[in-house]
This record gives structure tokens, C-alpha cells and sequence, in this order.
């Protein structure tokens, strides 16, 4: 059992998944992590690295479970935890762990403290179990999770009508500075419009309004990804204010793959 220092009336359970872990001073960790209740906390996880601590196993990224935290003044500190899934396999593979780590650093920049984010945790979640499952490319799990996370946190692009007249029909061109699609009549508003095949956008529109649960249910030919991927990458460029750590890391390791 894990000694209890603290006052047990203190202690809240918080279904959640860390973030990310730090090492603290000789054998402590900060863990940032992501919870149903109380948002994006952080946790003290004392003595979390010393090889016989009850915590090591759960203080670790990608752990998901009820965490059993005591509330202090300024920070949060792990009492326990019962973890229903650690992720193990992205653990197995230098491509998936930096893809996992990846999406939790992008979780951790769009997450707050006493906010609900349950969505985004769902997200997080059920991404990175489609990542264990190494079912569908790379490129399509963090094409669709990099899109729905920038619309669940209300920047998505508008993909059903023409950001300059509200036409529904006929919307070919996608616009960075409109951030949507255009119309024909007009595509002279945005001179770096680009055609976008009918397909693809299917996809976009899919992916915006999906449930979180049936994200990952479809597929997408080779050309059809790619555009897809780079529509994406190019939005989040526009308008996603942060450059992620872990993101040097995918780009190596995408080189790497290319040139196979
Ligand atoms: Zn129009």
C-alpha cells in the first residue's frame, strides 16, 4: 500500500491521462495530467522514480486511468491509481512513441486548467489507441486528430459553404487567409486559393462534424491523404500560434520514411 501522508477527506479519483513527466529533484516527477473533472493538472508524484515506487508504472506519458490525488493549496499530489490502459505497445516503437508524444504535447497546448475537457481528452484517447492499433497510415491518424483538435477549440476551417457569399454548392477551392472553402464566383478573394479535390473535402467535412468515436472509421487513397495531410499541416501553420517540441522528431522520422 502507499503511505498516506495526507488528510484522506482531501482526496479526489480523476479519470485522466499524464501528459507528459518531469523529473523533479532526486527521485520526484511533475506530471501534467489531463483530466475529465478538472481539466489539465498538475501532479507531484513523490518518490515517483525510485525503482520499488508504488507511482513509477503510472507516472509515465500515455498512462490512462483513475488517479487518486491529493488537493494542496497550489498543487496537486498523487496518492495512487488504478490504470485501465498504459499504452504499452507505442512504448515498443521510436515512430509511435514520438507520434504519442506528439499528440499529448499538442492536448497539452490547447488544455486548461478547471475547464471542461472532455472532449479533448476523448480525443487524446482515442487517437492514440487507433496509434497502438497501427491500422491506418501515420499521416491520417495525425491529419484528422491535428484538424479536430484545432475545431474542437473553435479555429477549424468552414467546409460547407463559401466563406465569401455562403454558396453551399459548388465549393472547389480551399482559402488559407478565409479559412474555408470558396466558390468559383469567388476565388478572386483569396488569389492563393487552391483547387481541392471533391473527395477531400468529403473527408474535411467529415472529420469537422464527426463524433469523436467514429473518427478514424474511414479510408482515404494514397493522393486523396496526402492532400488532405497537406491542407492540414498548412493550416495549423496558419493558425496555430506554437511550434511543438516533439514535432522536429516526426519530421525526421517522416524524411526517414520517404526516403525508403
Ligand atoms: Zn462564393
Amino acid at each position: 500500500m502507499i503511505e498516506r501522508e495526507h488528510d484522506m477527506r482531501d482526496s479526489v479519483k480523476v479519470l485522466g491521462m499524464v501528459l507528459s513527466a518531469m523529473p523533479m529533484g532526486e527521485y520526484d516527477k511533475r506530471l501534467l495530467v489531463l483530466t475529465r473533472e478538472r481539466g489539465k493538472i498538475s501532479v507531484f508524484a513523490k518518490g515517483a522514480r525510485k525503482p520499488n515506487s508504488v507511482l513509477l508504472a503510472c507516472s509515465q506519458p500515455f498512462t490512462f486511468g483513475t488517479f487518486e490525488v491529493y488537493e494542496g493549496k497550489n498543487a496537486y499530489t498523487l496518492l495512487g491509481a488504478e490504470i485501465s490502459n498504459y499504452f504499452q505497445e507505442l512504448r515498443l516503437d521510436l515512430s509511435m512513441i514520438s507520434y504519442g508524444l506528439y499528440f499529448c504535447e499538442f492536448a497539452d497546448y490547447y488544455s486548461r486548467e478547471n475547464v471542461d475537457e472532455t472532449d479533448t481528452l476523448k480525443l487524446l484517447y482515442q487517437t492514440l489507441r487507433v496509434l497502438a492499433g497501427n491500422r491506418l497510415p501515420l499521416l491520417q491518424i495525425r491529419a484528422v486528430y491535428e484538424l479536430k483538435m484545432i475545431v474542437l477549440n473553435g479555429e477549424g476551417p468552414q467546409v460547407y459553404e463559401c466563406q465569401n457569399c455562403g454558396e453551399k454548392e459548388g465549393i472547389l477551392s480551399f482559402s488559407l487567409k478565409k479559412a474555408g472553402m470558396l466558390c468559383d464566383n469567388c476565388i478572386e478573394k483569396d488569389s492563393y486559393a487552391f483547387r481541392v479535390n471533391t473527395s477531400t473535402l468529403y473527408a474535411m467535412q467529415y472529420i469537422t462534424s464527426s463524433s469523436v468515436e467514429k473518427l478514424f472509421s474511414f479510408s482515404l487513397t494514397e493522393d486523396i491523404l496526402q492532400e488532405l495531410a497537406g491542407i492540414v499541416t498548412r493550416y495549423r501553420k496558419a493558425y496555430v500560434e506554437h511550434t511543438m517540441k516533439s514535432e522536429d522528431m516526426l519530421q525526421q522520422l517522416e524524411k526517414g520514411f520517404l526516403n525508403e
